[in-house]
């Protein structure tokens, strides 16, 4: 009886990227090959880990190759590993659905682009691979046995939306994927491609430009010609060549890391970077990295740093980060006891020449030599991105468009690193509207007296460039820092101090400025003051005391006439923001509202407090005062009708006509 196979449809995303795939007009398909192959490496090293702890897996851990087959009439193309395999649900989960996170909107930005974002660069975002078949193929087969197993199962697809899974046969674990190629001419029309990837010839260059370095030898049987040859080693003529195939090792396997970097060239380094990251794009930068010494023992790096964040960023169980080796050994992949969290984003090999072959992740976690090699492997990527932003600033500007936020994250994750990472960082200054600048460059620039570094939060320059709480910056000539990033509200409360200064929000506190002498005498004039407007910021208190928990005189403010701050202690409201973003249940702080005594507004509200204290206008000026200053700062009012209201009432009052 033959078993009728299961159909499946593709998950909604999974259709539409191979929608693109298909009709893609990419023009180097070509690198289908080396997903192919980036799939069975890792597979390879997938099983190569687990028979470090199952006994039972061993056995299949054994010759580990993977082996290329083509057949030039069948027009099919195959890529066979004996690696981990895989079982019927994860056919459907690994294949059938794209689950990484952020594909959907990816897919919607693709197709509403008009062809402003480019293929490789969306795919690099996902390292969908094996996808990439459907570009030069019209049905792919996989047939595939999970270790420790013993059913296989084949997979197959004509990429038209649906797949089936049906039971098949294999007798070791591992996979086969074979491609059953488009027509060789059918390419040449479409895309004035004339590969045809069945030629020995052409495979051999594919693999040799792609997966030199692919640890596991890549085997081919290849036709050999031998003639008779005469005593003088000539061909004997009218002789027939006898044709014979034998395995040829496709690949050098040379590990690229412990050769010198004179030897390799760049498009190896880029190519070895795309194999262990699955990247499609180019790195921005790779660091090689020679360590000896007693704390970390022997060992050698090769770092990148990508120039694309891709959705692994945020998503920890998809980093593809820091392959582990040992003495040459391939140990584990994403190894992220190597790397610090906030630099999640490097990719590359540690090559130990002293820990054991069989360290547990348990071990990992505790060895001192790892921790070490952690320490100096953050310290050596810092000074690289240093070096980036003295010697490459334009590639610097772009890095840390897309890696500062994550790199921000370190100031408060890893407190070593807080002084580094903070001579690095650069960020949006009053001083000028498009360059950004580290905290360093402001201390340069801060005036003779100034003791303090001053920044400004908030969601985006635009909102706090215009905040009234830089009335008395502008005024006096002070430069502040303004970021925007949701970490910068995190990382700020971990540091009050750098380099002898402090650090502070300008949303926060009392800000005077100016000399010692200045300050104190800036105290007074407002102590003297506040005698005079006790009474109306009292009243105005009463009024506002839902929201509000103080009143009282600014010295922040030059032409508004009033503004919302925080004590020192208190969350800012972006902070609360992004907390109830979490879903954290944050109990609302109350702020304090400053008004400025020199303010025609409120000196004749004062005048009005003064002829008549219970005279209603002041509780809406207070409500307006309040509005305003919220508005102000980009918030939201609490009742923008009666906002309104009190706003049309005022206008008609006005209107002498
Ligand atoms: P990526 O390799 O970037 O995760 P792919 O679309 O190429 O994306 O592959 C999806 C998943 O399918 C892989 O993560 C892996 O779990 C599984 N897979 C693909 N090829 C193989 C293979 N030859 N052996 C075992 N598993 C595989």
């Amino acid at each position: 009886m033959t078993v009728q196979p299961d159909t499946f449809e593709f998950k909604t995303e999974a259709k539409q990227l191979l929608d693109l795939m298909i009709h893609s007009v990419y023009s180097n398909r070509e690198i289908f090959l080396r997903e192919l192959i980036s799939n069975a490496s890792d597979a390879l090293d997938k099983i190569r880990f687990e028979a470090l702890t199952k006994d039972e897996l061993r056995p299949f851990a054994q010759d580990q190759h993977i082996r290329i087959e083509a057949d030039k009439n069948k027009r099919t193309l195959s890529v066979i590993d004996n690696g981990i395999g895989m079982n019927r649900e994860e056919l459907v989960q690994f294949i059938g659905t794209i689950a990484k996170s952020g594909t959907k909107e990816y897919l919607k930005t693709v197709r509403e682009s008009q062809g402003k974002v480019s293929l490789p660069e969306f795919i690099g975002q996902f390292g969908v691979g094996f996808y990439s078949s459907f570009m030069v193929s019209n049905n792919v087969e996989v047939i595939t046995r999970k270790a420790g197993d013993d059913k296989a199962w084949k997979w197959e697809s004509k990429g038209d939306g649906t797949y089936s899974i049906s039971e098949a046969s294999r007798e070791t674990p591992g996979s086969s994927v074979t491609l059953y190629l488009k027509k060789e001419d059918e390419e040449e029309d479409k895309h004035g491609d004339t590969h045809d990837y069945t030629s020995e010839w052409t495979i051999k260059e594919l693999v040799k430009k792609y997966s030199d370095f692919v640890s596991y030898p890549i085997k081919m049987k290849v036709e050999k010609r031998e003639y008779e040859r005469d005593s003088e080693g000539k061909i004997k003529e009218g002789t027939e060549a006898k044709v014979t195939f034998e395995d040829e090792i496709l690949n050098s396997m040379k590990a690229i890391w412990t050769k010198s970097e004179k030897d390799v060239t760049e498009s190896e380094y880029k190519e070895f970077y795309k194999h262990i990251s699955h990247d499609w794009n180019d790195p921005l930068k790779w660091i090689t990295y020679k360590a000896e010494g007693i704390a970390t023992g022997d060992f050698k790096g090769l770092l990148y740093l990508p120039s694309k964040a891709g959705s692994d960023l945020y998503f920890s169980d998809m980093w593809k980060g820091i392959q582990l080796y040992i003495k040459r050994v391939f140990i584990m992949n994403d190894c992220k006891e190597l790397i610090p969290e906030y630099l999640r984003f490097v990719k590359g090999v540690i090559d130990s020449d002293e820990l054991s072959l069989n360290i547990s992740r348990e071990i990992l976690q505790q060895n001192k030599q790892i921790q070490n090699i952690k320490k100096a492997v953050s310290r050596k990527v810092l000074s690289a991105i240093k070096a980036l932003k003295q010697d490459e600033p334009e590639k610097f500007k772009s890095f840390w468009k897309e890696f500062g936020s994550v790199i921000k994250e370190g100031i408060f994750k890893e407190p070593e690193d807080k002084e580094r990472i903070l001579e690095t960082a650069v960020f949006m200054s009053t001083h000028s509207s498009t360059e950004t600048y580290t905290v360093d460059q402001y201390i340069e620039r801060m005036k003779p007296a100034q003791e303090t570094v001053y920044y400004l939060t908030g969601d985006t320059r635009q909102r706090i460039e215009t905040s009234p709480l830089l009335e008395q910056f502008k005024d006096k000539g002070y430069e502040v820092l303004l970021m925007t990033d949701p970490v910068d509200e995190v990382w700020v409360n971990f540091v009050f101090e750098y380099k002898g200064k402090k650090f502070q929000s300008i949303a926060k506190g009392n800000v005077d400025l100016g000399t010692e002498e200045e300050k104190k005498r800036a105290e007074e004039e407002r102590k003297q003051k506040e005698v005079s407007f006790k009474s109306l910021m009292d009243c105005f208190k009463s009024k506002l005391e839902e929201d509000i928990k103080e009143v009282r005189l600014s010295s922040r403010l030059t032409s508004s006439p009033s503004c919302l701050v925080s004590d020192m202690q208190d969350m800012t409201p972006q902070m609360e923001a992004i907390l109830k973003a979490t879903g954290k249940d944050v109990p609302k702080t109350k702020r304090i509202l400053e008004i400025n005594p020199t303010h025609p507004i409120v000196s004749k509200l004062q005048s009005v407090f003064e002829k008549n204290s219970t005279d209603p206008m002041l509780a809406d000026y207070a409500t307006l005062l309040y509005g305003q200053a919220l508005l102000a700062e980009g918030g939201k009012l609490p009742d923008p009708a009666g906002f309104n209201r009190k706003l049309n009432d005022l206008m008609i009052k006005t209107m002498l006509i």
